[in-house]
């Protein structure tokens, strides 16, 4: 029947089309659908709007699970020259940045439009402004093991109109049926973006389990005193090596009026939990006790923060040493370096070397880049993303628990999980 597919991607974003136009090329009936009014948001928001689509170097290692394994064959079976393929054919001019990161040098518009023209060629149907009501299935029909119960989704002000008019009549329902579900529906990050909780719901439908969510690739917030100190340097940034006991980074830390943000910063969310501790090394190029022990032996008579300033200045914004210096060693500013206890020149470089904070949270799904964690990759194929509790069933991008580091790496995983699904459904 006209309402007959052989697969229903639900989310039409960076995994469902990549998976949608994969299927469609091998001929297969396919329809797309989403409540948002427009398909690929996110994509369009990516990259500063210039959407970094993926990265030279795609390692396993730059993406995080439960089980680190899952993301490989997927990664292998569809790396990034792939996609660089696709969007030289567009001829769609892309620059790389540092540490291999691919941007569009116009808009990412362009990505959108590559995708979507890609799965008009190969008669993919894209429905949006759908709302789905509902999930069946029909375990005796193979052909047809999914039905979708779906009705117009209202938009805030439709929604209003109804309310004010009393109208409590149901919406016209639309059912579609389909052999193969892909749920591509995302993470939580960015609400404002059409972002929900669907696929997590719909798995646990079906009897799967999640990993604990959480906003990551995010700013760090700060409530005590150091949060006032943060405050007071907004719009500083300067490289550092940013770390906890489980990885490091050497990218720029940029201070803002809402806490600790920049590359540095949005890489190591991804490993951060609440409660612990992160260090800065604010001159990753200086060991700063062994200079400060070195320089009270041949200059005894100087002071400390004249020492400081001329062994930091290219390196440290003076502002941000002056307030440092207010902030943890005011009382021996005007000290000579002989009269500082060895004790207190050690305690002082290992601050500039590995300053401690302690982020009381994160600017949270507002805005975060990507949801950590999600459906257990252990109860999905590596190989297909299809569903070990149900058959028919897939999960592709975001919505998994694989979440890729900053640089092109989380629509890498995107493009890759829809690509090996979309060879199977
Ligand atoms: P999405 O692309 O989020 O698509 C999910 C789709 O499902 C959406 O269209 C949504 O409307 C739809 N949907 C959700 N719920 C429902 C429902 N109930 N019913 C129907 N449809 C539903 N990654 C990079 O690699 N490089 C970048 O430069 C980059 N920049 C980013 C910038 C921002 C501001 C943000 C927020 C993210 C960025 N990311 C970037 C991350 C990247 O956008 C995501 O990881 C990627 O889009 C995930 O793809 P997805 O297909 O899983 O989900």
């Amino acid at each position: 029947s006209q309402n007959h597919y052989d697969a229903i991607v639900i989310g039409a974003g960076a995994s469902g089309l990549y998976c949608a136009l994969t299927a469609g090329r091998r001929g297969r009936r396919v329809l797309v659908l989403d409540h948002a009014n427009k398909a690929g948001k996110k994509i369009l928001m990516s990259g500063g709007g210039r959407c970094n689509f993926t990265n030279y170097f795609v390692e396993p290692e730059h993406f995080i699970g439960s089980n680190a394994h899952f993301c490989k064959s997927a990664l292998s079976r569809y790396p990034s020259w792939e996609f660089i393929g696709m969007v030289e054919q567009h001829k769609i001019p892309y620059h790389e940045r540092e540490h291999g990161q691919l941007f569009c040098d116009d808009s990412a518009q362009d990505i959108l439009t590559m995708l979507l023209d890609e799965c008009a060629a190969v008669g993919v149907q894209v429905r949006l402004n759908t709302h789905i009501e509902q999930v069946k299935t029909f375990e005796n029909n193979e052909k047809s093991r999914f039905e979708l119960i779906t009705s117009k989704q209202l938009s805030k002000k439709e929604k209003q109109e109804r309310k004010e008019n009393g109208n409590q009549s149901k919406l016209p329902q639309t059912s579609y049926r389909c052999e193969s579900l892909v749920v591509a529906t995302g993470g939580l990050s960015i609400p404002t973006l059409g972002a929900s909780g669907f696929g997590y719901d719909l798995a646990q439908q079906f009897g799967h389990t999640l990993v604990t969510t959480d906003a990551s690739l995010v700013p760090f917030t700060f409530t005590d005193k150091t949060g006032e100190l943060i405050r007071t340097l907004a719009g500083i940034s300067l490289p550092v090596i940013a770390s906890n006991e489980r990885i490091s980074f050497k990218l720029p830390l940029l201070f803002t009026h809402r806490g600790l943000s920049g590359p540095a910063m949005l890489q190591l969310s991804n490993y951060w939990h609440v409660g612990e501790t992160i260090t800065i090394n604010l001159l990753p190029d200086i060991d700063m006790t062994a200079l400060l022990l070195a320089h009270k032996k041949s200059h005894p008579r100087q002071l400390i923060r004249t020492v400081l300033a001329d062994n930091t200045d290219n390196a440290l914004p003076k502002k941000l040493l002056a307030a440092l210096q207010t902030h943890l060693w005011d009382d021996i500013k005007d000290t000579e370096l002989a009269n500082i206890k060895d004790e207190r020149l050690i305690e002082l470089g290992a601050t500039l070397n590995g300053w401690q904070l302690k982020p009381s949270g994160t600017e949270g799904y507002r805005t975060a880049e990507v949801t950590r964690g999600g459906i257990k990759t252990d109860e999905v194929s590596s190989k297909t993303m299809q569903s070990k509790h149900q058959d028919g069933l897939y999960f592709i991008g975001e919505v998994l628990d694989v979440t890729g580091w900053l640089g092109g790496y989380n629509f890498q995983w995107a493009w890759a999980s829809g690509f090996v699904c979309g060879e199977v459904v």
